[in-house]
């Protein structure tokens, strides 16, 4: 496994400077586009919601600085679709004036239904890269025993974490008790690596709460993966097609349980966060800065060391490659990653040496996924697995080909949610389809049942009709017979 890169493991947080502009996408990770609720020249405050939506999923998006609307359009993101989602551009008016905000100091007196709404309103989600909805994991806690605080960095040359629990470990148990008391669970574990013993200490000498127990796990890449956490913590396996909430357990990131306390005891809705800036750079650095801001301003505070600069977001092994720095900050950016340009090694055929089947942390076969990847067989993929890969990259580091693997297995992921989508129109399409002949046939066969009842009634009182003549007519003979 790789050795963490640590270059920021003693750095402090710098509090970027307010930025001038920020750029605030409405697609989230996960979720539908919030509508606007402000409109081009309006005035905001920092905190203010300026769109939402009524998707479950979904948080209000809010400003991150006060200002002045000064677009609503379609903007580049770091995202491997490529896709541009609408976003809301705000000026700074320099001032960084709040929206008066809800305070809810005694949380435990607060019910976890009121406390899981001041955290949706508060626009949390999870701070850890996955991006999930923190309302949404919370609600479906009910039935949870235990509590898992990930504090450990999904990647080698992240510190953001680490940087968060040695500034703020007060305010991160706080948090952490918040997320036990709206969970019911019966303890909290704070898993953390380690090599971050500063952060360990910090939290151990603070920690009063008996139901909060800290615990460290080796620091080897991947072990912050959901899955092999509550493995390595529980020694419960979590099959491929189950959550962990399933199995009476809510995973949380550290960042997400001072987010928490942010908005439930400060009343403030996440407008920030931090950032590790790392790679290439003569210092290295954590920084807290408002989210929509640009790359470019923090990246140009950690002094690149060259330029032109190679540019990930999200760590070095499971980042996003982007083309400019001129990208906004969101709540998911943990990490930008700068390096020198290098060239990229040429990719040669398989030989089958399957040191790829070593290193996979989630035990699959990637030589084998490989070979269906490639030839988009998505089925074959999918019955060897496909959807538990992590995509770390692991096996991809120690390929001697130099092929991409994990990028093959994403694509492939992809193309197999995409067929399955197209698989289920069709079966929809299908279905509508027969349900409509159905009902066809029905209405003609009832239009024919009814004619018939008519046709039958109509004879009945033809029928009816004749009787009644041949009893006019006896009448009239038995008249004229009479006279
Ligand atoms: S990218 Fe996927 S297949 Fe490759 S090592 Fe990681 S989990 Fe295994
Ligand atoms: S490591 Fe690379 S060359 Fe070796 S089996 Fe895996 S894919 Fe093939």
């Amino acid at each position: 496994m790789l050795s963490a890169f640590k270059n920021t493991t003693d750095a402090k947080i710098i509090i970027a400077p307010l930025p001038e502009k920020v750029v605030l996408p409405l697609q989230q990770r996960i979720g539908a586009e919030a509508n606007p609720c402000v409109a081009v020249g309006d005035k905001v405050l920092t905190g203010q919601i300026i769109a939402q939506t009524q998707d479950q999923f979904c948080t209000p998006i809010h400003a991150s600085i006060s200002g002045t609307v000064v677009a609503i359009n379609a903007q580049t993101i770091a995202h491997n679709s490529g896709l541009k989602p609408k976003c809301i551009s705000i000026k700074s008016d320099g001032k960084d004036e709040w929206i008066k905000s809800t305070i809810i100091s005694d949380f435990q007196r607060c019910s976890p239904a009121v406390l899981i709404k001041h955290i949706q309103q508060s626009g949390i989600i999870g701070l850890g890269g996955a991006g999930f909805p923190t309302h949404t994991k919370l609600t479906k806690a009910a039935d949870c025993h235990t509590l898992i605080i990930n504090a450990t960095e999904c990647e080698p040359g992240i510190m953001c974490d680490d940087a968060l629990i040695r500034r703020n470990p007060r305010e991160t148990l706080t948090g952490v008790e918040i997320l036990l008391h709206i969970s019911g669970a019966d303890q909290a574990i704070i898993a953390i690596e380690d090599d971050k013993q500063q952060a360990y200490q910090a939290l151990f000498e603070l920690n009063k709460n008996h139901n909060i127990n800290i615990v460290q796990i080796p620091t080897k890449y991947t072990s912050g993966a959901e899955k092999l956490l509550i493995k390595s913590l529980l020694n419960i396996e979590i099959p491929i097609d189950k959550y962990a909430v399933e199995y009476g357990i809510i995973c949380q990131n550290v960042a997400t349980a001072k987010a928490v306390f942010d908005a439930v005891i400060e009343g403030r809705p996440l407008v920030s966060r931090i950032v590790t800036v790392t790679g290439e750079c003569v210092t290295p650095s954590n920084f807290e800065v408002r989210l929509g801001a640009s790359f470019a301003h923090i990246v140009n505070l950690a002094q690149p060391q060259n330029q032109p600069l190679a540019v990930r977001m999200g760590g070095m092994m499971m980042g996003v490659d982007t083309k400019t720095l001129e990208l906004p900050i969101c709540k998911i950016t943990n990490c930008i990653f700068v390096n020198n340009i290098k060239a990229k090694p040429v990719v040669q055929e398989c030989i089958r040496c399957g040191q790829c089947n070593q290193v996979c942390p989630v035990g699959l076969l990637p030589q084998q996924l490989y070979w269906y990847a490639k030839n988009s067989d998505t089925q074959k993929a999918t019955s060897y697995n496909l959807s538990s890969c992590i995509e770390c990259r692991c096996c991809d580091v120690v390929c001697p080909s130099h092929i991409p693997l994990a990028q093959y297995f994403t694509f492939a992921k992809k193309l197999h949610q995409q067929t399955e989508r197209e698989q289920a129109m069709v079966e929809r399409s299908r279905e509508r389809f027969e349900y409509r002949e159905y009902r066809l046939q029905r209405n003609k066969t009832e239009r024919a049942e009814m004619m018939e009842k008519k046709r039958t009634e109509l004879k009945q009182k033809m029928s009816g009709n004749k009787t009644q003549k041949a009893k006019i007519a006896a009448a009239i003979t038995r008249v004229k017979n009479k006279k």
